[in-house]
């Protein structure tokens, strides 16, 4: 059902990449509410302290989990977007490099942390998150997708660096 929510879109942001849109599981009530559900039921019993999202539709996922799980949420944003003392972390894109950061008080050493993003691809973004909560002290205690596109293998070199993870849907 919620898999049949997202919206392939062909060619977008760039020639042969096809884009799995997730605004069209986000304004269907019935498939905003299952997504939700389904987070929050694997995670309420795992003593999560704080649930991270990744700029920008990690934001949207992890806030309605953080509020049912009775938690705190926490942005993790693109370069220059907070306002307050930041950590930061740079890493690779297919072309160029990026630097992704979090408030210097988001997380405190020994939080357990539960990271969420929209999608995992090449597994580098979230690669860069974890990394930042860990330079934090931080644990994740595992990273959370509504989207894994196993065939490029993000979530194998999530795993290869000892990290759990955990997707909604699958799509090839
Ligand atoms: P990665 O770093 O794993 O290669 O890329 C994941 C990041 O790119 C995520 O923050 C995700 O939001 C974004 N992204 C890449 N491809 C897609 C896609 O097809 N759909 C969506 N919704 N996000 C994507």
């Amino acid at each position: 059902m919620l898999k049949s929510l997202i919206r392939t879109v062909p060619h977008y942001p760039h020639q042969g990449i096809m884009f799995r849109d997730i605004t069209t599981l986000l304004k269907d009530p019935a498939g905003l509410r299952d997504m939700v559900a389904r987070i929050v039921a694997r995670y309420q019993d795992m003593q999560i302290d704080v649930v991270a999202g990744i700029e920008s539709r990690g934001f949207i996922v992890g806030t309605p989990v953080a509020y049912e799980l009775n938690l705190g949420f926490v942005p993790i944003r693109k370069r220059g977007k907070l306002p307050s003392e930041t950590v930061g972390r740079d890493y690779e894109l297919e072309y160029g490099s990026d630097r992704i950061e979090i408030h210097v008080d988001a997380i405190k050493p020994g939080d357990r942390v539960l990271l969420v993003d929209d999608l995992i691809a090449t597994g580098g973004t979230a690669e860069a998150a974890t990394k930042l909560i860990e330079d934090m002290g931080g644990i994740v205690v595992e990273c959370c997708f509504v989207i894994d596109l196993p065939d490029i293998g993000g979530r194998a070199r999530l795993e290869g660096q000892g990290q759990k993870v955990f997707a909604l849907c699958e799509f090839e």
